[in-house]
């Protein structure tokens, strides 16, 4: 087979591995089976650029930069929805369709309203040309290259579709997603994302389409549009067009009359808890397409369909008392305590009440009733005081001056909303979560210690820190309550095992704010030593790939500390892994170099070309200085980079000219 061939015969395997998987939930093969076709396919492809598809199932993965969203005039418009909020507003909106349809009641369909991003999807010759979002409702962001990187949006068609036309669907982010998400953000010290509709809009709007790639988003299809399609009814266009490949929710029905809109309505403001995503109401469409031609638009909205809005899901219930929790990094969050009461099916007993601003808005009391809302956030949150029910002033809360644990005065940093306990090596909360940080899954992986069994050796006086783990003897262990010597022998020989942790795991295991351990990965990558990360000033860690001012200035202040220092040098004496481990490279070409990527490529991902500068011994920063090497520059690459490279004589070379190189 010619290797045009095998490409094109994997591309198609994959493409309907996906198809089944998606559109008929039916898994042909396996995850790793699929992974590994899709590296074959990333490696031909990368091997014979000359065979680029723009289409192909490997562009799922991303890697394109996009600086500034093209805008883009919409063919047709899209339109906005008008409200209702009873059933009294839903039978106006029939009578009023009923006038122009010469009082003939048309069929309606029902299909939830996904709470989301609205996207237009143009399809031509049955390939995904253009992803564009709502915008003004005329013109709209360019996001092709981020939306193509969305597992269940179809970059080619099956079966028997038009020639040229678009689809409308919302892309919503699932809440078991954005929940992950969120942990993931809140264990790297920052704050967690506010609900899936932003965290979905936004994650469609980012630079970097192998970021959006991270973001788990999916995309549920509600309109069909074009000229010349022949369709009787919306209903039957959509179900045509599922077989197509896209998503189109099974939540979809026929309904004939305001009675089974009702029922749609009640049984799924009963139900909506049961969805993996988020909805805010119900759609109501008329279904025969000539009807909602001789219907036509308001000046915002289709005179043929018509939204019914869910309350957000409330409940009233009592203040009782506010605590206040310290995090591992000294930030306080107050939390509410609540009369338990039952919303959207599960029992609530706390609201997040976020922080002192927060508290001062709602003027809360003790006593007060309260109305909590689950939006898609972690723990759910008090919206508002009930103002005929409220507890009198002297109830007033006033928020704590002092650390609830080691009683230290806590302090505001200047643009932040929360407080903090700064008796970082002091305050116990903070030391027992740092440790059980540490032993984190994601960190040392330090199982079959346990967090209770980090705080037990805490407040025994064993441990006052990570370092402290490999000193832990076993006289000290066996007098304790519920070790016996084979849960010694185990807990000594897990702690041992850590020693061999990559670098990586241990740095992320530190606890440094904002440093995650995706952004672990990446300095140690970088950086290779733990001695070079500490030396590294704020200029050269911005001058790191996805590492900005906020990472940089942590770590800048973690290293001044000199009690981390000392732990550091602790945690090295005892054998814990302190480098890179050094792989095998292709070649030593570009071994010293600082390379810097830029701009747009026409063959390769900057995700491909940055593996490639680091498997023949490069590293790949993100800013210009006088380290710089050289720069690799595709398409686009900014004005101003352009000047300073000048400035400083840094030679700009192309992606052509960069592989020769790498021929050499
Ligand atoms: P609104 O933003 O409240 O005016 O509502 C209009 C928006 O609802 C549209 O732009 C769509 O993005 C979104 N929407 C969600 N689900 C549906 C659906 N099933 N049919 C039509 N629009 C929907
Ligand atoms: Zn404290």
């Amino acid at each position: 087979m010619s290797i045009q061939k095998k490409i094109e015969s994997l591309r198609a395997k994959l493409h309907l591995y996906n198809f089944e998987y998606y559109v008929n939930d039916n898994s042909l093969i396996n995850d790793f089976e699929f992974d590994q076709l899709m590296k074959e396919l990333k490696e031909m492809e990368n091997n014979n650029p000359e065979f680029y598809d723009s289409n192909s199932p490997s562009q799922r993965v991303g890697g394109q930069i996009t600086k500034n969203f093209k805008t883009v005039e919409h063919k047709e418009r899209m339109y906005s929805l008008g409200n209702t909020y009873s059933e009294e507003e839903i039978q106006d909106w029939i009578n009023r369709i009923k006038k122009t349809l010469e009082d003939r009641t048309p069929s309606f369909t029902c299909e939830l309203k996904y709470d989301g991003a609205s996207i237009s999807l143009t399809y031509e010759k049955g390939v995904l040309v253009r992803a564009v979002t709502r915008g003004d409702g005329t013109k709209g962001d360019d996001v092709t290259q981020n939306v193509k990187t969305i597992p269940n949006v179809p970059l080619k068609l099956r079966g028997n579709y038009p020639d040229f036309f678009e689809v409308r669907g919302e892309i919503v982010m699932p809440l078991a997603g954005f929940s992950e998400l969120n942990k993931k953000r809140v264990s790297a010290g920052e704050d967690p994302y506010m609900n899936p509709r932003n965290t979905a809009s936004g994650s469609l709007k980012l630079q970097d389409s192998s970021e959006t790639a991270k973001r788990p988003l999916t995309c549920l299809i509600y309109a069909l549009i074009g000229k010349n399609l022949d369709f009787k009814e919306h209903y039957q266009s959509l179900v045509e067009a599922r077989s197509w490949g896209f998503t189109i929710p099974e939540t979809l029905i026929h309904a004939s009359s305001k009675h089974q809109i009702l029922e749609y309505i009640n049984s799924w403001e009963k139900k909506r808890g049961e969805l993996s995503y988020e909805i805010d109401g119900i759609v109501i469409k008329v279904n025969d397409l000539k009807d909602q031609e001789l219907l036509g638009f308001t000046s915002k909205s289709p005179r043929w369909a018509i939204s019914y809005k869910y309350q957000a899901e409330q409940v009233a219930t009592t203040l009782e008392t506010v605590t206040y929790q310290v995090g591992r990094t000294g930030a306080i969050t107050p939390v509410a305590n609540l009369t338990p009461v039952l919303l959207s099916g599960t029992m609530v007993k706390r609201a997040s009440l976020h922080n002192a601003d927060q508290i001062k808005k709602l003027d809360l009391r003790i006593g007060d009733k309260v109305y909590v809302e689950k939006g898609g956030e972690i723990i759910p949150k008090i919206v508002d005081v009930d103002p005929k029910n409220r507890a009198p002033i002297e109830n007033r809360i006033s928020y704590i001056k002092i650390c609830p644990d080691c009683r230290t005065k806590l302090v505001r940093i200047e643009g932040e909303a929360q407080h903090y306990c700064l008796n970082l090596d002091g305050c116990s909360t903070q030391i027992i979560g740092k440790i059980q940080h540490y032993i984190g899954r994601n960190a040392m992986d330090i199982e079959g210690l346990g967090s209770e069994t980090v705080s037990l050796l805490f407040l025994e006086g064993l441990i006052k820190n990570t370092a402290d783990l490999y000193t832990l003897r076993e006289e000290q262990l066996m007098p304790l309550e519920r070790m016996a010597q084979k849960s010694v022998d185990n807990l000594l020989l897990v702690v041992k095992n850590s020693k061999k942790q990559p670098f990586a795991k241990v740095l992320f295991g530190l606890g440094i704010r904002f440093v995650g351990a995706t952004v672990a990965k990446r300095l140690a990558n970088h950086f290779g030593t733990m001695e070079n990360l500490m030396e590294a000033n704020q200029e050269e860690l911005i001058g790191v790939d996805d590492i900005g001012n906020r990472i940089a200035q942590s770590l800048v202040q973690f290293f001044k500390n000199p009690k981390n220092i000392e732990l550091i040098k602790r945690l090295k004496s005892y054998g814990v892994t302190m480098k890179e481990e050094t792989k095998a490279l292709s070649s030593e070409i570009l071994v010293g170099k600082n390379i810097l990527i830029s701009g747009v490529f026409e063959t390769f991902s900057r995700n491909d070309l940055k593996k490639l500068i680091e498997e023949n011994g490069g590293k790949v920063s993100s800013s210009i200085s006088s380290k710089t090497s050289f720069i690799l520059a595709g398409e686009g690459m900014g004005p101003s980079k352009k000047v300073k490279a000048e400035n400083l004589g840094i030679q700009i070379i192309s992606e052509t000219s960069f592989l020769a190189l790498l021929e050499t």
